[in-house]
């Protein structure tokens, strides 16, 4: 069944009258554990979508989004962001924003706390995590030493420690080189095929989305532009 359900989501950052939307009557239904990449220009409203998902447009901005989206059945403009984050976990495209610790450890000790995740669990959680994604050598490391391949990975750790039902993640491979963007898709497909976690991903190499995603959505101008296989959408035009 449908893990996020977007009806007629339309949103403009400015004043109505400037009649620029950032998304414009956006139907969306992604069936739970698909991988799916969204892809379009830059200013097209990708991050904007993402953050429709995740409840992250700002409130100052409520009065101008319109139509519902519904995450796992909650609707992410009314529900608390700390009940959605419970659902659907988001990794930022500026990764050092993200971090709120100093130790790799010590980032998924702080979501999980903050979640009140018993602490006799918390210790396997970390631990799990750390070893889904590759990085169990990292624990104690500084994150500000790390890569940004290793710092995706510390993010995309601390959201798995959540067990969510959907992970959001805004170009985490805009800074890194090729090998470490494959390496990202690998871990997240790895979890997406491990848990059914649905994914939706922000990208813009092509060879990538193709390769990994079972779904591709083309953004453009705030509307859902193409949207199908990599093979239908890459194939066309
Ligand atoms: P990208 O295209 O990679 O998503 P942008 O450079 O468009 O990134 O945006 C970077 C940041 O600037 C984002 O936080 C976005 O919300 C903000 N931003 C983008 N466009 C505007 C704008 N016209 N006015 C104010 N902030 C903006
Ligand atoms: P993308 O992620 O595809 O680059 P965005 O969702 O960041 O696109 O932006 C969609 C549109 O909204 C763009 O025209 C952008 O300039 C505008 N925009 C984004 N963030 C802001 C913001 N904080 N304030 C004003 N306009 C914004």
């Amino acid at each position: 069944s449908a893990i996020i359900e977007m009806e007629c989501v339309s949103f403009s950052y400015g004043t109505a009258a400037d009649g620029a939307y950032a998304l414009k009557d956006i139907d969306l239904s992604v069936e739970e554990g698909t991988f799916v990449g969204l892809i379009g220009p830059s200013g097209a409203g990708k991050s904007t979508l993402a953050s429709a998902i995740t409840g992250a447009i700002p409130h100052h901005y409520r009065g101008r989004l319109f139509g519902s989206t519904l995450v796992a059945g909650l609707d992410t403009c009314e529900a608390s962001l700390t009940d959605i984050a419970k659902v659907a976990g988001s990794v930022l495209q500026d990764i050092d924003a993200q971090m709120v610790a100093s130790v790799v450890e010590d980032e998924l000790l702080f979501g999980l706390e903050n979640f009140g995740i018993d602490h006799h669990e918390i210790e396997g959680r970390i631990a799990s995590a750390l070893d889904a994604v590759g990085i169990a050598d990292l624990r104690h490391r500084e994150i500000a030493t790390l890569s940004g391949g290793q710092k995706q990975k510390v993010a995309i750790a601390s959201i798995l420690a959540m067990t969510p039902r959907v992970i959001v993640m805004d170009e985490p491979t805009s800074a890194l080189d090729p090998a470490s963007a494959r390496d990202v898709f690998e871990v997240l497909r790895r979890a997406n095929e491990l848990t059914g976690m649905t994914v939706i991903l922000i990208e813009q190499t092509v060879a990538l989305l193709a390769e990994y995603c079972d779904r591709v959505v083309v953004i453009d101008q705030g509307r859902i532009a193409l949207d199908g296989t990599p093979t239908d959408v890459f194939s066309h035009g």
